[in-house]
């Protein structure tokens, strides 16, 4: 089956609630495991399908959000994903207290348990207006920067296709693409401020309805951060100051004499790493995708099974089209029992990324098909996007074919661009927990907090007054994870320096890593992100030694580079 053949029809909600209902009721009254796991199973077929309904719908609508009967079936989700969120979780509750629990976890797995437990503690049905204003909001934000129409060289373009613009090896031409962008979002300033100000003011009256102090707690819930806490991302903070800024710090200051520039340099120029221009990937987005298939038969057996479903089933929907939203995801499809993976190629090195990154994503979905319970198709987020980042150097051997003449360069580009992003997304987290903690934070405010976190986190950025937008300290609002996805974005630095430790190990035992690898996908969402990593014998990212090693072994590849040829 193709994915456009793929059946939509809308789910009748109050069939949802009595079906859930009853199933709740037969839970609660079974009088053997037998009849509570038999209750549970039929929940789970249930849930299946309306989480497939809604992830046709927001595939399709994400794919072309002018389409007015997906943007309708959209809001309609939007609206009653809340309500139904109330009758889940009154079938989970029964779970819980369930008789059978003890026996249950035995063959489900504790870790289903402590999630629902943690998933608890975000919801009550009195917060259900909150919950569907908050929809609302986010939505709106993804809708303005989908609708985006930035003017360059007497053509518009959507963001995403601004992207090689701004990687030009012109100076000129790079700095006015950051220009053009900066004013797009600059004409919306108010609009961005404004909701993200109501975004902050809707989370934090959840928080308080909930019982919380503030967002951040709620807000580490919501992330079902189940093996650390806030006093944990401290350190890792810490450490990220300590190893990995003055490392990129470096790279920058190198970046600059190779540019023949001026250390510090703005932005648009700390945005061109070699004279001669970024990596780029050789061929058409077709050669892209033909090359990943090569990469991922050769690979292994089962990666290769995997790419091919991809393809024969058009589970990939990559190119940049009108109408389309930003950004990439990769999502399951339940009851087909397939990923899908949306992404927009723009032309740059990113291009590939989609068919190494957001296709690790997809691989790790397709291992782990069919498990029960289905929440445990995946692990909690951070642990996710180990197997995207790792996947991504796992492809390093393959790199020719994607990058040809440019591959070196390609090389070091991302694994310096892997120890850049590091401080960057550090601070983005970092960030959140301040404007959680002080929610009467005017806009004015927040930026001043953005720029004071430069400081800290960014030292090699000039401030020119150039690049509008970017040098008013409002950049955070073009990274949507902050608008969406609150707390999301630690989990990125915390993989990264788990796919580093998969990096240093491919170059001593390329076999053995990939063994590793698998162990760890394998395991799907059945162990905490802690458990995970001790499993697979990786070193926890919270600890001093792990970020200290892998700024060391990755400060040794790149300064044995001789990028003057470049
Ligand atoms: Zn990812």
């Amino acid at each position: 089956m193709k994915f456009s053949d793929m059946k939509y029809e809308r789910v009748n909600v109050e069939e949802v609630k009595n079906k859930v209902v009853a199933l709740s009721q037969t839970l609660k009254n079974a009088t053997s495991f037998e009849e509570a796991k038999s209750a549970f199973l039929e929940m789970e077929k249930f849930q299946k399908h309306v989480f497939t309904m809604g992830e046709l719908v927001h595939i399709r609508h994400s794919i072309d959000t002018r389409d007015e009967f997906y943007d309708e079936e959209n809001k309609f989700w939007n609206k009653v994903i809340p309500e139904m969120e109330q009758y889940v979780q009154m079938f989970k509750n029964e779970l819980l207290n369930s008789k059978y629990r003890k026996e249950l976890s035995d063959e489900y797995g504790e870790v289903f348990f402590i999630n629902m437990e943690i998933q608890k503690k975000t919801f009550s049905p009195e917060i259900i207006p909150e919950l569907q204003e908050e929809n609302r909001l986010v939505n709106e934000y993804d809708k303005l920067l989908a609708s985006a129409e930035v003017k360059f060289e007497d053509k518009t373009y959507t963001l995403s296709q601004m992207s090689p613009f701004k990687n030009d090896f012109d100076d000129e031409r790079r700095l006015k693409a950051w220009i053009a962008e900066g004013e797009w979002y600059m004409e919306n300033a108010d609009k961005l401020d404004s909701l993200y100000d109501n975004l902050v003011k809707v989370r934090s009256g959840i928080a308080k309805k909930l019982g919380y102090d503030n967002f951040i707690e709620l807000g580490y819930y919501r992330m079902t951060r189940n093996c650390y806490d806030q006093a944990d991302v401290d350190k890792f903070r810490q450490n990220v100051v300590k190893y990995i800024v003055p490392m990129a710090d470096e790279l920058y200051k190198e970046q600059a004499k190779r540019l023949s520039k001026e250390y510090p340099m703005n932005f648009a120029d700390n945005a061109l790493e070699f004279r001669t221009g970024n990596p780029k990937p050789q061929g058409t987005a077709y050669d892209i995708i033909a090359h990943g298939r090569k990469f991922y038969d050769e690979l292994s057996p089962e990666t290769s099974k995997f790419y091919r479903t991809m393809l024969n089933m058009e589970l990939m929907d990559v190119l940049s089209k009108e109408g389309k939203q930003g950004g990439g995801y990769c999502t399951p499809i339940f009851e087909e029992e397939v990923p899908f993976i949306f992404a927009n190629f723009n032309g740059t090195q990113h291009d590939v990324e989609v068919v190494t990154h957001e296709a690790g994503h997809a691989f790790a979905v397709w291992m782990n098909k069919g498990k029960i319970p289905m929440e445990t198709t995946w692990p909690t987020y951070e642990a996710c996007e180990v197997h995207s980042m790792s996947m991504e150097f796992f492809a390093w051997p393959w790199a020719e074919g994607f990058f040809g003449k440019d591959t070196k360069k390609f090389k070091y580009s991302h694994l310096a661009s892997a120890i850049k992003f590091i401080p960057y997304g550090t601070m983005v987290d970092h960030f959140q927990h301040l404007v959680y903690e002080n929610p009467d934070l005017t806009p004015e405010d927040r930026h001043e907090e953005w720029k004071r976190l430069m400081n800290i986190y960014m030292p090699w950025v000039k401030i020119d007054g150039d690049i509008p937008f970017y040098d008013d300290a409002r950049a955070w609002q073009r990274q949507s994870h902050i608008y969406d996805m609150p707390f999301y974005y630690i989990d990125y630095c915390l993989a990264q320096t788990v796919a580093l430790q998969f990096w240093a190990m491919m170059k001593r035992d390329m076999n053995g890593a990939w063994d590793k690898y698998m162990s760890y996908t394998k395991l799907g969402g059945s162990l905490t992100f802690i458990d995970l990593l001790k499993s697979a014998g990786l070193q926890i990212p919270f600890e001093e030694e792990c970020l200290k090693g892998v700024s060391q072994e990755a400060n040794k590849f790149l300064s044995d580079i001789d990028t003057s040829e470049f």
